[in-house]
């Protein structure tokens, strides 16, 4: 049965008709082609790589950015798009994510004409993939700690190092790798964080797939390796120094994962919804007993709020005045809502909840990982205890 979403304050009235169409073409799409093979992806661990082309094709890669054969729309359009995507698994909401706001968007801001028209038309159609790579074993939420490493050798860059947790890693042609460029006989300590394009087949780069995650199975996750990997000078970002170069990505797909967690949310309150009006227990369907009511009452007035929220922030986002704490507010709460939704549904489901059969338990398994990249939970509450009280808690 199509999906027919959940708009308890008509949201809808307040989308243009772009937008809208964005939405059901994303919406029907899902439906036909991501619902009906995803769970066999995730029972195998494979990203359903084939749909790539198509997601291109739909203008979907790199959709908020203008030129260079990517699609010009709205922020709000590219929100849309990602809750689609994510009702469907957050594994391809990531893959757009990374793609779109993590690999074009800083070629797109801070790279070179040259690079601009080298990668992106190809990326926005899907014909090359893209990652980024800030992670690495020792320095996750404290990515300044880095410590891999640029070093300039006449005309090149040589680049050492590890990077973890990249998503895309293992199928992408290029990599958006994040180092400190040393000074020539300098020390780490005196590097400034700088962007490279790394290519898949540059000598001396591996990019090993991590196995054995219990969330975003259907997702690819990766090492980076970086031996004496030698690459042009041109590779270099040149229009970003330091921190802000990788938080200014960050910030577009934090954006988007707000709206993403909420599709996954409807998703799960969809199928509690119509689990609970045809299973029966004593004598009735549960949705007849006020404890399960409650709870559906409790999903509705949460969506609707990230609704709210997440339109909110994209229309701030579109005229230009929205903060970075704005996004990390709309980020912690979506998801934070979003997975307390997925497990009160895995109880709404009793024991089928833990089955394939139906999306619960591998949504409320997913949003695990959302919950945690791209800012934990708890970073984004120190990001906004910075702006609260002045006082970085986290430094
Ligand atoms: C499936 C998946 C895909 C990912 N994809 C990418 C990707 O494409 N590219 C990329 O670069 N990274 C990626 N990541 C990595 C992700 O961004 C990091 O996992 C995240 O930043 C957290 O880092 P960490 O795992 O090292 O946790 P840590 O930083 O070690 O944190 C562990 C715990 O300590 C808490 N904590 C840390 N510091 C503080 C503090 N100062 N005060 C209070 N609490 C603190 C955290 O909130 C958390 O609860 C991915 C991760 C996952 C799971």
């Amino acid at each position: 049965m199509a999906f027919e979403g959940l708009d308890f304050y008509n949201v809808d009235a307040h989308l243009s008709d772009e937008e809208r169409m964005v939405r059901d073409l994303v919406r029907g799409w899902v439906d036909d082609n991501v619902i009906p093979v995803i769970e066999e992806h995730c029972r195998k661990g494979t990203f359903p790589r084939h749909l790539v082309p198509q997601i291109g094709e739909m203008g979907l890669l790199g959709m908020n950015l203008e030129g260079y054969g990517c699609a010009g729309m709205s922020n709000v359009a590219y929100g849309l798009a990602c809750q689609e995507m994510e009702r469907g698994d957050s594994g391809l909401r990531s893959f757009v994510s990374v793609q779109g706001s993590l690999c074009m968007f800083p070629i797109w801001k801070y790279g070179s004409e040259e690079q601009k028209q080298k990668y992106l038309p190809k990326m926005a159609k899907g014909e090359l993939i893209g990652c980024f790579g800030l992670t690495e074993p020792d320095f996750g939420s404290n990515p300044g700690g880095m410590i891999t490493k640029a070093v300039e050798d006449g005309d090149s860059y040589v680049l050492n190092g590890a990077k973890m947790w990249i998503t895309n890693g293992t199928i992408a042609d290029l990599a958006i790798v994040w180092a400190k460029l040393v000074p020539p006989g300098g020390t780490l300590a005196e590097g400034v964080i700088r962007g490279f394009v790394v290519e898949k087949d540059d000598k001396g780069f591996s990019a090993p797939e991590m196995h054995g995650k219990h969330s975003l199975k259907a997702s690819v996750t990766s090492e980076l390796v970086l031996q004496d990997v030698r690459i042009p000078k041109d590779r270099l970002l040149p229009n970003v120094r330091g921190l802000g170069g990788p938080f200014g990505c960050l910030n577009n797909a934090r954006y988007g994962i707000a709206w993403g967690a909420l599709g996954a949310a409807m998703a799960c309150f969809d199928s509690a919804r119509q689990y609970s009006l045809s299973r029966i227990q004593f004598g009735k369907p549960i949705a007849s007993f006020q404890l399960v009511q409650n709870k559906l009452a409790w999903m509705l007035r949460e969506i609707t709020k990230g609704q709210l929220l997440a339109l909110h922030v994209g229309r701030m986002k579109d005229n230009g005045t929205v903060i970075p704490e704005q996004i990390s507010l709309a980020k912690m709460n979506n998801v934070d809502i979003a997975l307390q939704i997925a497990r009160a549904a895995r109880d709404i489901h009793g024991a089928n909840g833990v089955l394939d059969e139906y999306p619960v338990m591998r949504h409320a398994a997913n949003l695990e990982s959302v919950y945690t990249y791209e800012g934990t939970h708890d970073i984004h509450n120190l990001i906004l205890g910075r702006w609260i009280t002045g006082i970085p808690a986290f430094e």
